[in-house]
C-alpha cells in the first residue's frame, strides 16, 4: 500500500479565496477528527470534472482527507459568519456551525470550493454538536446530485463518509461528513450579518468580493452593486421557476440558506411533489406552510428584499434597491416558468393563451391530484391525434392517474386542440418533452428505502439510486421500480428539520 504522503502528492492543492477577506469574516479552525471513517458514496464524474486522481478516490487516504483527519495540501479551513431570516423572523448571528471551508481549486472553467458538513463543532455552533447524521447527509448527497442531474442549479456533492459514531437528534444516529462543493457558499444571510451592524465597510467588501471572484461582468456596468442584485434576482427567479417545475419543495427557505450565486443550497427536509397539492408543505416542522410549494415564489420574493435591504449602503439611491427586485425577480420568474412549462407540455412555439392553458393544467393536477410527476412523464409519450376509439386505450397510461377519467379526457381534448395550432411531429415532440420530464426523482420513499438500509450498514442501495438519479431523463428498464408511486408503507413518511 502506498505511504499517505505518496497520495497527497497527486492531489490539486487548495487556495482558500475566502481566506482573503478580512478576519471579521470568518474564524479559522481545523476540522474535528471523525474516528475511523469509512467511505460510504463518492461521485466519480464530479471527482473527475475537479481534476482529482481517480486512484485516490479508492486510496485509504481519501476517507480520512473528507472527514477532515488529514489536512488537504494547500487547505486553510475555516468557518463563516452569516446571520439571517428564519421563518420570517430576525435570527441574528448563525454562521457555519458545522461547515468548514477547506478550499478551492480550479479545473476547466470552473471554480470549485470544498465545504465539510458534519466536521465538528464551530464557534458558530450555538450550543449544537458540529456533526450531521448518516440519514439527512445520504438525503443531501442524494438530492444535491439528482437536482445538478435534472438541470437545476445546486451546490453539489462529491463524498459522504460515515463513522461509527454517536450523534444525539431524538434518537441516537450515526455520524456523517459530507463534502459539498460549489463555487461559493456565500448566502443572503452573510450581507444581511453586516448590514444589520450597520457595518457599510464589510457589506461593500463582501460584494466586491462576490463580484470580482464570481460576478466580474457587474464591475464594468455603471453601478455594480446595482448589476450585482439584479444577478441575484433574476438567477433567484429563474432557480425557484425550475424547483417548481420539477416539483422540488427546499423546505427551509431561510435568507441564510439563499445562495448569492443561485444555487439550491442546504438541502434539509427538502421534497418532491408526488400526488399534486400546491399547497404541500414538505417540511414537518413547518406549521404554517411558510414554505409550502405554492409560496416558493412568493418566499423568493421576500427574500431578495431582505437582501436588497441589506444591500442600501452601497446604491446610490435607497429605492434602488426594491426596484432591482422587482424590475428583475417577477419577470425572470414568470419567463422561465411559462418557458419550462411549456417545454413539459410539449408546445414548441409560443401563443398568447399558454398561461391560461398552463393555469388550466395546474387548475387540473389540483382537483384531481395524479403524480406530478408521472403525469408529465406519461403525457410524453401520448400522440397529438387520436382516434376516438382507440382513445381510452391510447390514453390510458394518463388517464390512469385519474380517479375522474372524464376529467383527464376533457383536458387531453384543449391539450391536443393546442398540439394541432402549433404542429410538430410526434416522434420529436416526444423526445424532447421527456428530456424535461424526468421519470426519477428523489422520492421520499426512495430516500428512506436507501436510508435504513445504510443504517443497517449495507451502502449499495445509496449508490444504485445515486447511479439512476444521474439520468433522470432516461429511460432505465433495471430501474423501473424507482419510478414507482409511494408504496403504501410510505404514506406517513415526514421529515423535519432536524439533521
Ligand atoms: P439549517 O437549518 O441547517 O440551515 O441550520 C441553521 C443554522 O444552524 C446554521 O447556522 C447551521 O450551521 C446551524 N446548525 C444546524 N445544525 C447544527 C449542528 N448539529 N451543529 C451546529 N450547528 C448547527
Ligand atoms: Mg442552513
Amino acid at each position: 500500500m502506498n505511504a499517505p504522503e505518496s497520495w497527497l502528492t497527486d492531489l490539486p492543492t487548495l487556495e482558500n479565496r475566502f481566506a482573503a477577506l478580512p478576519e471579521s469574516f470568518y474564524t479559522r479552525l481545523a476540522p474535528h477528527p471523525l474516528p475511523a471513517p469509512s467511505l460510504i458514496a463518492v461521485n466519480r464524474d464530479l471527482a473527475a470534472e475537479m481534476g482529482l486522481p481517480s486512484a485516490l478516490l479508492d486510496s485509504p487516504i481519501f476517507p480520512e482527507l473528507l472527514a477532515g483527519n488529514q489536512p488537504w495540501p494547500g487547505s486553510q479551513p475555516l468557518a463563516a459568519v452569516y446571520s439571517g431570516h428564519q421563518f420570517g423572523m430576525w435570527a441574528g448571528q448563525l454562521g457555519d456551525g458545522r461547515a468548514h471551508l477547506l478550499g478551492g481549486l480550479d479545473a476547466g472553467s470552473h471554480h470549485w470550493e470544498i465545504q465539510l458538513k458534519g466536521a465538528g463543532r464551530t464557534p458558530y455552533s450555538r450550543g449544537a454538536d458540529g456533526r450531521a447524521v448518516l440519514r439527512s447527509s445520504i438525503r443531501e448527497f442524494l438530492c444535491s446530485e439528482a437536482m445538478a442531474a435534472l438541470g437545476v442549479p445546486t451546490t453539489r456533492a462529491l463524498s459522504l463518509v460515515g463513522a461509527d459514531y454517536p450523534v444525539r437528534r431524538e434518537e441516537i444516529e450515526s455520524a456523517a461528513v459530507l463534502s459539498r462543493v460549489a463555487p461559493s457558499f456565500v448566502r443572503f444571510g452573510s450581507f444581511e450579518h453586516w448590514a444589520a451592524r450597520d457595518r457599510d465597510l464589510e457589506v461593500r467588501q463582501l460584494a466586491d468580493y462576490v463580484i470580482d471572484a464570481f460576478r466580474p461582468a457587474c464591475r464594468d456596468r455603471p453601478q455594480p452593486y446595482d448589476a450585482l442584485l439584479r444577478d441575484v434576482a433574476t438567477r433567484t427567479g429563474e432557480l425557484i421557476a425550475h424547483w417548481m417545475a420539477v416539483g422540488f419543495m427546499h423546505g427551509v427557505m431561510n435568507t441564510d440558506n439563499m445562495s448569492i450565486l443561485g444555487l439550491t443550497l442546504d438541502y434539509g427536509p427538502f421534497g418532491f411533489m408526488e400526488a399534486f397539492d400546491a399547497g404541500h408543505i414538505c417540511n414537518h416542522s413547518d406549521h404554517h406552510g411558510r414554505y409550502s410549494y405554492r409560496n416558493q415564489p412568493h418566499i423568493g420574493q421576500w427574500n431578495l428584499y431582505c437582501l436588497a435591504d441589506a444591500f442600501l449602503p452601497l446604491l446610490k439611491q435607497p429605492d434602488m434597491a426594491k426596484a432591482a427586485v422587482d424590475e428583475r425577480y417577477g419577470p425572470a420568474f414568470e419567463q422561465h416558468f411559462e418557458h419550462l412549462l411549456r417545454g413539459k407540455l410539449g408546445l414548441c412555439a409560443a401563443l398568447p393563451d399558454d398561461e391560461a392553458f398552463i393555469g388550466e393544467t395546474f387548475g387540473l393536477l389540483q382537483q384531481h391530484r395524479p403524480d406530478f410527476t408521472l403525469f408529465f412523464r406519461r403525457l410524453s409519450d401520448l400522440p397529438a391525434t387520436v382516434d376516438r376509439e382507440q382513445q381510452a386505450k391510447t390514453d390510458a397510461p394518463v388517464r390512469d392517474l385519474f380517479i375522474d377519467r372524464s376529467a383527464c379526457d376533457a383536458w387531453l381534448d384543449h391539450w391536443r386542440a393546442r398540439q394541432a395550432q402549433t404542429p410538430w411531429p410526434d416522434e420529436a415532440r416526444q423526445a424532447a418533452m421527456r428530456a424535461v420530464n424526468p421519470k426519477y426523482i428523489l422520492r421520499n420513499w426512495l430516500a428512506e428505502q436507501a436510508i435504513r438500509q445504510a443504517r443497517a450498514g449495507d451502502f449499495s442501495e445509496v449508490q444504485r439510486l445515486a447511479d439512476c438519479l444521474r439520468q433522470p431523463y432516461a429511460e432505465q428498464p433495471a430501474y423501473d421500480a424507482y419510478a414507482a408511486l409511494p408504496p403504501d408503507w410510505a404514506q406517513g413518511l415526514a421529515v423535519s428539520c432536524s439533521s
